[in-house]
């Protein structure tokens, strides 16, 4: 594959583009990428980087479809939406039948360090498709620690930006930012929206950045920070050519503060009405089994895909294999750590 790939009929006009060309594309078909979060950014991401030729994806999400992100989520359907399935295995699907070769890891789970390390294999490139800094911080610390590149890309409202880190050649997200703005300032896609064309210009700039990177054009990388604003017609790029902070934390220092960090067992998905509760690491969850008790019970529940979804006092809760669940409908972390010890009790 790796050796035909710059040969490949699919692939022809990105390889007769000089700046990638069989090299990039040979280079390309052997890459490993790991996106994280696999919706607004994500889906166009994934979408450019399997149609592209990348060898190997990993992507990794947390959340199931919901109708109110098939504005801008470019790989869900309203079938996805109805069934609630995992954003995760709905995107790989879509991928693989868009090409069936490529080799996609799809996982229905939290980001953080204890995924990361279980992956084995380092990856070549890890994409931010997430929606809050907490993750982001994660992902620029085991970046630098391990001298991956990642990059960054957020948008919300009709403006986005995007990022590039080359570990050790350019900033990173610390030294630009030592810490996570408030929401209050930044705003978010549930306070003040967000329109597709400003999803799509920022997906557009990580994936051509992610051409280059793993075509092996690093010299090609912009260095700088993309912002843009579609509604105003704006786009720029600033700090260009800035080197990493020596006094920075992260590159500086080597300290990674967001890897010590454990995430916590019960937490409030960003713009949704919804609740995800976790179990203690390594608990395993028969659905089979779920799914018996709540019959029992005379709870009704469905199976679309490898996930037990079903309603009771109000609340729609998704249970995961591994005892993961999200509660939709709720806004209080107690109530939903106690609907989920009653009804699922992965403990
Ligand atoms: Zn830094």
């Amino acid at each position: 594959m790796t050796d035909d790939a710059a040969s490949d009929p699919r692939y022809s006009r990105q390889v007769r583009f000089a700046g990638f060309g069989r090299e990039g594309q040979r280079r390309l078909a052997s890459a490993h990428a790991l996106l994280v979060g696999v919706g607004a950014l994500g889906t166009h991401l994934a979408s450019h980087l399997i149609r592209a030729g990348i060898g190997r994806l990993t992507l990794v999400d947390r959340d199931v479809v919901d109708a109110s992100n098939l504005q801008r989520q470019i790989l869900f359907d309203a079938e996805d939406a109805r069934l609630g399935r995992a954003k995760a295995s709905a995107a790989a699907s879509r991928l693989l039948a868009t090409r069936p070769d490529a080799t996609i890891d799809a996982h229905a789970a939290e980001f953080d360090v204890d995924f990361y390390e279980r992956l084995g294999a380092r990856p070549d490139l890890l994409l931010d498709g997430t929606d809050n800094f907490a993750t982001r911080y994660l992902i620029n610390d085991l970046a630098v620690r391990d001298g991956i590149p990642w990059v960054h890309g957020g948008a919300v409202g009709s403006t986005g930006t995007g990022m590039t880190v080359l570990p050790g050649e350019t900033p990173c997200l610390r030294c630009l930012m030592p810490s996570a703005p408030p929401t209050a300032e930044t705003g978010s896609c549930e306070t003040i929206g967000v329109l597709a064309p400003a999803v799509a210009h920022v997906a557009a700039f990580q994936a051509a950045e992610s051409l280059k990177i793993l075509g092996g054009r690093r010299e090609a990388v912009t260095r700088g920070i993309l912002h843009v604003d579609v509604w105003r017609g704006t786009h720029g790029i600033r700090m260009r050519d800035a080197r990493p902070d020596p006094t920075c934390t992260t590159c500086g220092k080597r300290e990674f503060p967001a890897i010590g960090v454990s995430s916590d067992d019960t937490v409030r998905l960003c713009g949704r009405d919804a609740i995800q509760v976790r179990p203690p690491a390594g608990t395993r969850l028969d659905l089979d089994a779920l799914a018996a008790r709540l019959a029992l019970a005379g709870i009704p529940c469905e199976r679309p895909g490898p996930v037990v979804r079903f309603e009771t006092e109000d609340c729609r809760i998704t249970v995961f294999a591994g005892g993961r669940a999200l509660l939709f409908g709720i806004d209080d972390p107690m109530r939903a750590r106690s609907l989920y010890d009653r009804w699922v009790g992965a403990r």
